[in-house]
This record gives structure tokens, C-alpha cells and sequence, in this order.
């Protein structure tokens, strides 16, 4: 009986569950479909680097023994989609059973059960055994809880796994959390460290010329195009993160410098999420820094924290909640989301920075995806879905489990209160405090009702005031609310006056 491996582009992983117990005559069926490369108009370096790993992780089964049919988006019989590919397969094949290891995307999911309820062919969908926390396991551990929290989530995780643990179940070091030393803002002059640029062979040639001719039109960059694309390659990337860029992780995790999106940051968010590297493994190599002496704990516990602890959490929450999850929108966010996430063309240099990184390497680092173009959307009261679909087209990195909860989650606050215990507000103060950015501003981050007052500052007050009744019971924002309410009355009207034409010039593309 001839079984049919699905594998699709972030389950490069030899090691992923669907390619376990392979029989002769058993066929890996990996497809280009345009179907995925536009439900959203992904950046084009995420989509040259997708279809560069797929063809590579394909050589690369094929040289081991596999037998692998692989549809390339320009194949003229390719039908666009899964659910096509798929059955022409079975067609010319004659395969009578389907494995596929559980995808990221809840749509996804929906369409491999569909498959499995219809009939036609036996589907076995399998758990996917590369994250450290499965589903089941998530679920278990949310159920008791009234409220769920990444940091008890995160010890247990360190437990289970034995990272940074001490004889007796103490944490190494004797505290699970070291962030007191991290986040620092950024001394004058601090650039990032030379990064890799990786030798481009004929599958990459081949793919850059087809994302340039299909793909031209979406927004974002292709050419220069420094990513890894094989397993041997992110490794690299991961070598050279731990000898040359852990020490200082923690430290600037937090820091935000013009013209310098990467800084300390690991940037394998790519290569882990598609399944070339794995999250153990990671952990592993960071621990071993710190344990030989390369690395200080603060640094290695921050790090860890995010593959253990918050990689881990967030798609836990997405399997939690899904379907419901991507229908919240706690402060019915419903304003358009302006033209400068699409251009980069705004005054605030923030903005337009964080934006510049976005199109130009389909990344921008934590801190400006959250405190900056998170949290404008926040203040503005963006369109959840339009923000959501725009950070899920936008970074090489998004994929639905992960980006929707940190999107509608911690950015947003769309869920309530589910992912995080209050939302991520902040005034333009602290972007100054953390970045250069104000530096070469044309708004002033100390002004808030002035011409030339930061957009940040009225918006922020505007928000707190005009979601009062849904955030007033916050236990972390009591004294926020005890200092607007300190205001007079001139004042906090000034102030939402000024809100109202921050938002009026942001409507008009003047802001
Ligand atoms: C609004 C918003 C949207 C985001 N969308 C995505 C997304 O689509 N895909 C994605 O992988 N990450 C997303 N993140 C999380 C985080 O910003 C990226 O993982 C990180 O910037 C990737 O860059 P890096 O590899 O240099 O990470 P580093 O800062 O060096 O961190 C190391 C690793 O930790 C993991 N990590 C860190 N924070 C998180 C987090 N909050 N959630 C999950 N993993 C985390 C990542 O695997 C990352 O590679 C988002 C964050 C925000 C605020
Ligand atoms: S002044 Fe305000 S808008 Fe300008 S960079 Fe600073 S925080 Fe951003």
C-alpha cells in the first residue's frame, strides 16, 4: 500500500512525525501552491525563503533514498492548492493512505479533517513532536487555572525539560527570572554585529527569479537576500548567534537603534518556525554557553525564556482558543489601518523605522513589533483583523500560531487579558527611553497637546480615558488611572482634542 507524506514549507524537519516508519515504496509530497503564498501578500523574501528550504529539504530526502514528488509553483499542471495537489497525487500514485504531521494554522487543520471525514483516502494527521509542550499537554495544564501565565507556564517547561535546573528542582542560579539585569536602553553609538550573508547556489538563483516574476507586487524587498536556507546553514546562524551575539542578548533585548534592525538578536525565528532548526536543541546550545563560562546567565536565562517560555505559551494559547480566538476584539478596534505600514512614509521616525526594517528584511526585532507598530495600532484603535493579517504577511517568520496571539494578544490586548495581564500601552517616553528614534524626530517626545507634540503621548491618555470602563479593574493600572484623573478637566479634554487630530491627520496621510 502506497502512503502519501504531506510535508508542507515550515515542516522541514527530518525528524517531523509524518516522515517516521517510511515504507519502499512510500512517496513525500511537497508542493509550491499559490493558494498559500497568497491568502495573505507575503513579503517576498518569506516566500524565496520558503520555496528555496522546501527545494533543498527535498533534494535533501531525495539524496537520502526518498522517493519525493515535489510541484514547483510554475509547473503548468500545478492546481494551486493543497486540497488539488493532493488528489492529483493520489490520481497518479494510487496511494490509499495520507500522513501529515498537524500544521500551524487552524484553517489548515480544518481542511486536513474535511479530508479524513470525506472518505476517499485513510488521513492520519499526527502530532507535531517538535515543540516541547504538545497540545494535549497545554490544555491540561490551562484547565485548572483561572488565569494563564507565561512565567509559571515557563518554569514548568524548565522543569520538564531540565534546562537551567539545579539538583533539588532549583533554578540555576537560584532565581527562575534574571530580567532585573536585562533591557537595557541603548548607550550612544551601539551598532549590531556583522551578520551572515550565505552563498546563493542555483535553487536559490532559480527561486529568486520566480518570486521576482510572480511575486513583485507584494510589499516588501527581495534583492539583497542573506537567509539561510538548509539546515547546515541555520546552523551557522545559530553557532554564530552563541559565540558572538548571546553575551549581550539580554542586556539589549530591548533597545531600539536607527538603521540597526537586528542589534543582539538571535534572527533564527525564520529557521526554527520552518523546522530547520529545533527548539531543544537551541536551549541546549545556550545552556552549554552559560555552563563553559561564554555567556552570563542573564543573558542565557532571557534567551531560553523565549524558545522555552513564550514560543511554547503562544501557540498553546492559539490551540487553546481556536476559532474564537481570531474573531476577538476586545476594544472593538475598528479604524483602518494606514497607508504608512504599507510605505513607511510617516514623521514619526519610529514608525517609519520599524517599517524600513519590515520591507527591507521581512524582520524587525521584538521591541519594535511590539512597542512600536504594536503599539501604535494599539492606541489608534487599528483594525484587529487588518493588523493581524498585516504582521502575518509581512515577517519571514509568521505563521498563524505564532503570530495571531502575539498580534491579537500581547500587542493588541484584543483578547482581554488572555495572554498578557495588561495591555502594552506606552506614551512616546518610553520609545525615547529605549531608542535613538526621537533623536531625528520631527515630533517632540516630552509635548503632548503641542503642534509638534509626539503622536504617542495624546494617544496613549486617549486610550486609557476612552477604554476606562474596560480596563479600570486592571490591578496594574491604578496609578495610570490615578494620574490621568489628577488632571483637570482642561486638561484631559486638550489632550483628547489633540488625540482626535492625530487621528484626523493620520486618516488624511499626514501624521
Ligand atoms: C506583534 C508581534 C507579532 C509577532 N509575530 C511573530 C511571528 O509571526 N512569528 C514569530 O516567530 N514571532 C513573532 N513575534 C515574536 C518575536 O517578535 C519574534 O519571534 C522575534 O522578533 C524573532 O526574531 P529573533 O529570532 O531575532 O528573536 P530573538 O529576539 O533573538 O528571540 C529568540 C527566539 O525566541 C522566540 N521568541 C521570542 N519572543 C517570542 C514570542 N513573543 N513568541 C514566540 N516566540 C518568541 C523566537 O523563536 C525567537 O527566534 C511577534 C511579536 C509581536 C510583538
Ligand atoms: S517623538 Fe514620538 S513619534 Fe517621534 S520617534 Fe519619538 S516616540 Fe516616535
Amino acid at each position: 500500500m502506497t502512503t502519501l507524506r504531506l510535508v508542507l514549507g515550515d515542516q522541514l524537519s527530518v525528524s517531523l512525525s509524518s516522515l517516521q516508519g517510511m515504507a519502499a515504496g512510500d512517496v513525500v509530497l511537497m508542493c509550491e501552491v499559490m493558494e498559500e503564498a497568497t491568502y495573505v501578500p507575503h513579503h517576498p523574501k518569506k516566500i524565496a525563503f520558503l520555496f528555496s528550504a522546501m527545494r533543498h529539504f527535498a533534494a535533501e530526502l531525495k539524496a537520502s533514498g526518498c522517493k519525493v514528488r515535489y510541484v514547483t509553483l510554475d509547473d503548468p499542471a500545478n492546481t494551486g492548492s493543497f486540497a488539488g495537489e493532493v488528489q492529483r497525487a493520489i490520481k497518479d500514485t494510487g496511494a490509499q493512505r495520507l500522513v501529515v504531521t498537524e500544521p500551524g494554522e487552524y484553517r489548515l487543520l480544518e481542511t486536513f479533517k474535511a479530508w479524513q471525514d470525506d472518505g476517499q483516502i485513510k488521513v492520519d494527521i499526527l502530532g507535531d513532536t517538535r515543540f516541547l509542550c504538545d497540545i494535549a499537554e497545554f490544555k491540561a495544564w490551562a484547565a485548572p487555572r483561572k488565569q494563564l501565565r507565561m512565567e509559571y507556564f515557563y518554569r514548568e517547561m524548565r522543569k520538564k525539560h531540565g534546562i537551567l535546573m539545579e539538583k533539588g528542582g532549583k533554578p540555576t542560579g537560584g532565581e527562575w527570572n534574571f530580567d532585573k539585569e536585562n533591557r537595557k536602553p541603548p548607550p550612544r553609538g551601539l551598532t549590531s554585529p556583522q551578520r551572515i550573508s550565505h552563498a546563493k547556489d542555483d535553487i536559490t538563483r532559480d527561486v529568486l527569479k520566480l518570486v521576482k516574476a510572480r511575486f513583485s507586487h507584494h510589499f516588501g524587498t527581495l534583492e539583497p537576500f542573506h537567509y539561510a536556507v538548509t539546515r547546515d546553514q541555520a546552523l551557522i546562524e545559530l553557532d554564530h548567534f552563541i559565540e558572538k551575539l548571546l553575551p549581550k542578548f539580554g542586556e539589549y533585548q530591548d533597545a531600539m537603534v536607527t538603521g540597526e534592525p537586528y542589534l543582539y538578536h538571535a534572527l533564527i525565528s525564520s529557521y526554527l518556525n520552518a523546522g530547520l532548526l529545533l527548539p531543544l536543541e537551541i536551549c541546549h546550545r545556550a545552556e552549554t554557553a552559560y555552563r563553559g563560562g561564554h555567556a552570563p546567565l542573564n543573558a542565557v536565562e532571557g534567551f531560553i525564556r523565549q524558545i522555552l517560555g513564550w514560543r511554547e505559551y503562544v501557540r498553546g494559547i492559539y490551540w487553546l482558543h481556536m476559532p474564537t480566538y481570531g474573531e476577538m476584539n476586545y476594544f472593538a478596534a475598528t479604524e483602518p489601518l494606514p497607508d504608512f505600514y504599507w510605505t513607511a512614509e510617516t514623521k514619526m521616525r519610529c514608525v517609519s523605522e520599524a517599517v524600513k526594517h519590515t520591507r527591507d528584511h521581512a524582520y524587525s526585532h521584538h521591541i519594535q513589533r511590539l512597542m512600536v507598530t504594536g503599539n501604535f495600532a494599539l492606541l489608534a484603535g487599528l483594525d484587529v483583523k487588518e493588523v493581524q493579517d498585516w504582521y502575518l504577511a509581512v515577517y519571514s517568520d509568521a505563521y498563524e500560531w505564532v503570530e495571531m496571539p502575539n498580534t491579537l494578544g500581547m500587542a493588541l490586548f484584543g483578547d482581554g487579558g488572555i495572554m498578557g495581564s495588561k495591555p502594552y500601552a506606552a506614551s512616546g517616553k518610553y520609545i525615547r527611553k529605549m531608542s535613538n528614534f526621537c533623536d531625528t524626530c520631527l515630533y517632540n517626545p516630552e509635548l503632548t497637546t503641542e503642534d509638534n507634540a509626539c503622536p504617542f503621548n495624546a494617544l496613549y491618555w486617549d486610550f486609557m480615558a476612552r477604554n476606562e470602563d474596560k480596563l479600570t479593574q486592571n490591578h496594574r493600572l491604578p496609578f495610570i488611572y490615578a494620574t490621568w484623573n489628577k488632571f483637570d478637566k482642561a486638561k484631559q479634554k486638550a489632550i483628547r482634542a489633540k488625540a482626535a487630530e492625530v487621528l484626523g491627520d493620520m486618516r488624511k496621510g499626514a501624521l
